[in-house]
This record gives structure tokens, C-alpha cells and sequence, in this order.
């Protein structure tokens, strides 16, 4: 018996989502059995195409109320753009989640994994491993603008950024936490020479913040050169925060530097836990693949363990990520993406089986 009981909402969503979060939940079972906690699961079948299909939308009226009590949402993927277009199934989902759950951290590790080629040439596992942070309220992505004199030559269109105190401080102190937490580094994505007003204010409270972190190192870098040091040095980062648009930037690019797309793990959190945060892999659905039980299931299995670290389980979240090392190394364990023999039943009972033999 143990006290450390958390209740996880699932949702599979759509195409391979269906096949990669069973492979999540098993090696999740795994870590609870060998590190003694529990996992209470509810399984949800909305927030998917199938249920947009049946009910003409993509959740229930009162999915808010059915999922608010739990401590984290382990989600699958959601899309298929030939029965629903993206905007509706996103809108209707994922973008639900994070506004009414003010999930205001994106975050995103980057890691070079063993058994998978990095683009970036002579980069071997250790070099590059970092995490960036997101803000994922406010910023650039605010709908406030317009276009005045529409069809006419003088044709003039504005949107406007919008920063608060409590939007930036809220996300900078989140990424000094962690970064005191890891390496103790902090870096900031900034263009305070280009966007004169907000971009400025921002930088204003990165250092205002830093104040309260005397032990975490910390710089700030252009987004421009910045882009262009993920590619040259990754090695240079430990925790990378951004604005909205900043932080989209890297959150992709981060994991591109590191390799396929099927193994890199997102998560939408909500820090305080007054609202269950969202944890995903950052691919897709994958019409193509879907169905044949090959897509790599590292992506989910990686956001179990980002879970298990947010839900104040650190060592059996480790666990996960040396079990995920253990099988990437193993051609037979490994997924075809990444040049292996392995299904993907085959690559999530060889991490499961990983956990529990980590000594
Ligand atoms: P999104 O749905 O995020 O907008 P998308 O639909 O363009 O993106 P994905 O569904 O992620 O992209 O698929 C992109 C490509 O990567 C596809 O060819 C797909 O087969 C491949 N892919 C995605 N996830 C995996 C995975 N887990 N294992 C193997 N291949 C994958
Ligand atoms: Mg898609």
C-alpha cells in the first residue's frame, strides 16, 4: 500500500496516439511498481476525431468537470485532417486544455539520445541537454489588432503584443526554478533591438527576477543568433526560457537538433497544480503510419516520465529516461524511424521491462 497515489486523465486521441499511449501506460505501470506509487487511470475517449464524428464536436459540455480533479493528463495526439480540419480538432481539444487549465509553461526537453543520429554533425548523447521553456498565455499570439482600409492601397494591418507583470514573472520564475533545479544556467530569448517596447520589459524582468536567484548564471541572446547557437553550440544551454512566438521558435528547432521526431516528449503545466497539466509527445497523429503498430513510442513513454517529475516523482521519472537510453541502444529494441527491427509493443515492453530491472 502507498500513500502516493495520483489520478492520471488519458486521452489516446487520434491515429497513432492510440497505439503509443498504451506503450506509455505500460512502462508508467512499471515505474509504479518498481518505485511504489500508484497510478488511478481514467480513459477518455473525446478530444478525438472518432468522438467529433459521433457528436459533431470534439468534447462534451462538461469535459472540464470530468477532468479538472485529476493531478495530470497523459494525451496522445489529436487530428485527422481528411474527416476534421486541424483548426477544428485543436481548437476544440489541446487549445481548450491549455486556456481553461492555465497551462501557461510549454516545456520541451532537448536531449541527444544514444542510437540517434543528431543533424548536427559529430554531437554525441551528453553534449546537448536542455530543456526550453515557453510562454504559452500571452505575448505575440494575442488577437488584438485589425486591418483598417481593407482592399484599398493604404491597406494597413496591426496586431498587438500583450505582457503583463504576472504573465512574464510567472513563466521567468518558473525557468529560474528549474534551472536551479539542473545546471544552474539560465538563458533568455530576447530582440529588444528590433521590438522596442515589449522586448525591453521583458529583459527588464529577467533581471529583476535574477535577483531572487543568486545561485542560477544567467544571459539573454537575441533570437536571431540565439536560432543560430542551437545549431553551433548547442552545448552552451541548461534552460532556455522565451516569450509565446520565441519559445514556439525553439521548442521545435531544440528538438530538431537531437533527431527524430518520434521520441521528443512535450508538456503544458500548470505549475501551481490548481489545474492538471498536459503531457504529450510533440508528433502528430501520423495518418501514414497509423494502425500498423510501427510508430516509435519513445515521444509518449518520454512524456510519462516528464509526468511522474512534475507530479513530485523525480527518481522514477530518471528511472524512465535510463531505461529509454538502455533500449534506444539496442537495434532490436529500437523502432524503424530510428533505423531498429522493433514494433511498437515490442519497443514499450523492452523500456517496461528496462524499469524494473534499473538497479
Ligand atoms: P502535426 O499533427 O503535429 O501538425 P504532422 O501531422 O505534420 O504534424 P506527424 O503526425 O507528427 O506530423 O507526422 C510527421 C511525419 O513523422 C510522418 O511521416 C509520420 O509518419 C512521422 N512520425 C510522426 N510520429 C512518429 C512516430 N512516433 N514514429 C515514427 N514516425 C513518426
Ligand atoms: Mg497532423
Amino acid at each position: 500500500m502507498t500513500d502516493r497515489v495520483y489520478r492520471i486523465a488519458v486521452i489516446p486521441g487520434d491515429g497513432i496516439g492510440k497505439e503509443v499511449v498504451p506503450e506509455g501506460l505500460r512502462v508508467l505501470q512499471a515505474a509504479g511498481e518498481r518505485y511504489g506509487f500508484e497510478l488511478r487511470c481514467d480513459h477518455f475517449d473525446f478530444a478525438s476525431c472518432d468522438y467529433y464524428e459521433q457528436h459533431g464536436k470534439m468534447m462534451p459540455d462538461d469535459w472540464k468537470d470530468q477532468i479538472a480533479g485529476h493531478d495530470a493528463i497523459f494525451f496522445g495526439a489529436v487530428g485527422w485532417p481528411e474527416k476534421v480540419p486541424d483548426h477544428i480538432s485543436l481548437w476544440g481539444s489541446l487549445i481548450q486544455f491549455r486556456r481553461e487549465f492555465d497551462q501557461y509553461v510549454g516545456m520541451r526537453p532537448v536531449r541527444l539520445m544514444p542510437g540517434v543520429a543528431s543533424p548536427l554533425a559529430n554531437r554525441k548523447p551528453g553534449d546537448i541537454d536542455f530543456v526550453v521553456v515557453r510562454e504559452n498565455t500571452e505575448g505575440e499570439y494575442s488577437s488584438i489588432g485589425g486591418r483598417i482600409f481593407p482592399g484599398t492601397e493604404r491597406e494597413t494591418v496591426v496586431q498587438e503584443s500583450v505582457m503583463t507583470r504576472i504573465g512574464v514573472d510567472r513563466i521567468l520564475r518558473f525557468a529560474f526554478e528549474l534551472a536551479a533545479t539542473r545546471g544552474g544556467h539560465l538563458t533568455s530569448a530576447t530582440k529588444s533591438n528590433g521590438i522596442s517596447v515589449t522586448m525591453p520589459y521583458w529583459d527588464e524582468r529577467v533581471e529583476a527576477m535574477a535577483a531572487n536567484f543568486p545561485d542560477v548564471r544567467w544571459d539573454k541572446y537575441h533570437i536571431d543568433i540565439l536560432t543560430a547557437h542551437f545549431v553551433l553550440n548547442p552545448d552552451r544551454f541548461d534552460v532556455v526560457v522565451g516569450s509565446n512566438l520565441f519559445g514556439d521558435i525553439l521548442s521545435d528547432l531544440g528538438p530538431a537538433c537531437t533527431g527524430t521526431i518520434g521520441i521528443a516528449p512535450s508538456g503544458n503545466i500548470n505549475p501551481e497544480r490548481r489545474f492538471p497539466s498536459l503531457f504529450e509527445p510533440v508528433h502528430g497523429t501520423a495518418p501514414d503510419i497509423a494502425g500498423q503498430n510501427i510508430a516509435n513510442p519513445i515521444g509518449q513513454i518520454w512524456a510519462g516520465s516528464m509526468m511522474l517529475d512534475h507530479l513530485g516523482e523525480a527518481e522514477a521519472a530518471a528511472g524512465i529516461l535510463s531505461a529509454i537510453e538502455a533500449s534506444l541502444l539496442r537495434p532490436e529494441t529500437r523502432t524503424r524511424d530510428l533505423g531498429g527491427s522493433a514494433d511498437t509493443t515490442t519497443c514499450g515492453e523492452a523500456v517496461a521491462a528496462a524499469v524494473l530491472d534499473h538497479a
